[in-house]
């Protein structure tokens, strides 16, 4: 079993709820463009009281209409993250805050357990890794900060607000996505990847993670194959990966990781 899958992990309790169902924007635009269709055709009326109705329906669907474009940045999202109660997880034994907005992302593989690819396959994989974690390692919590399963699906594991114990010295600066399964020589399916880039982005937008946020393996702050060839080198072609961490962050002592401190 590699280092990485005897993570680590503690817990956030935060719940995170999509905000905005994307099928009520999708109405909410229809009823927009029907207004606007049947606003320009009243002007015969009174033209005078028509051009004003329109000019102020055009600023009514305008708000609205802009309103909607920033929500969408979440609307269009599919990302589900499964909250801690809804994979059933125990509670942790300790919690110890991380400051938020965090600089760094690091990408983890679960190894073993093996990929998901149902929610019920997944929920027994982070229970499972959350039992290791805190029965065999004696750790806090499962070590991750959130897991992503094979059912397209973010698993709140600490959250993004509680200290994790995956990646020693960024354990209280970092958010660790663990990608259930072993991807050292095959990738993992592309809608995976696409709840990792989400989960991110979720953060970003909550204010969990830096927009500056750099982006590691697990290999590159531990000797560790984590998270396989295959997953490393696709991390590497995206926007936010660095080739190192900066000279200043290598060797800072991860004060806040306690018992943790013994990982992976
Ligand atoms: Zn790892």
């Amino acid at each position: 079993m590699s280092p990485c899958s005897r993570s680590i992990i503690s817990q956030n309790l935060l719940q995170l709820n999509h905000p905005f169902p994307t099928c009520d924007i999708g109405q909410g635009r229809r009823h927009l463009d029907s207004s606007l269709f049947s606003g320009s055709s009243s002007v015969s009326v009174n033209d005078s009281l028509c051009y004003k109705m329109s000019f102020f329906k055009f600023l009514f669907v305008a708000a609205i209409v802009s309103n909607a474009t920033f929500i969408e940045g979440y609307s269009l999202s599919n990302l589900d993250i499964v909250t801690r109660d809804e994979w059933q997880a125990r509670p942790p034994k300790l919690v110890e805050p991380m400051p938020n907005p965090v600089p760094y992302v690091i990408i983890h593989h679960s190894y073993q357990p093996a990929a998901c690819y149902t929610p019920k396959a997944c929920i027994k994989a982070m229970q499972s890794m959350q039992r290791f974690h805190q029965d065999d390692r004696g750790w806090n919590d499962i070590g991750y900060s959130f897991g992503v399963g094979g059912d397209n699906r973010a698993y709140t594991g600490r959250g993004w607000s509680a200290v994790g114990a995956h990646s020693p010295h960024y354990n209280n600066r970092s958010i660790g996505i663990c990608v259930i399964g072993d991807w050292t020589e095959k990738l993992p399916p592309t809608s995976q990847l696409q709840t990792i880039k989400e989960l991110i982005d979720y953060g970003v937008q909550k204010g969990m993670i830096q927009p500056n946020y750099m982006l590691l393996g697990h290999r590159q702050v531990r000797d560790t194959e984590c998270p396989g060839d295959a997953l490393f080198n696709e991390i590497k072609t995206w926007p936010h990966w660095i080739p190192s961490p900066p000279n200043e962050d290598v060797q800072v002592e991860n004060v806040n990781s306690g018992a943790n401190a013994v990982l992976l």
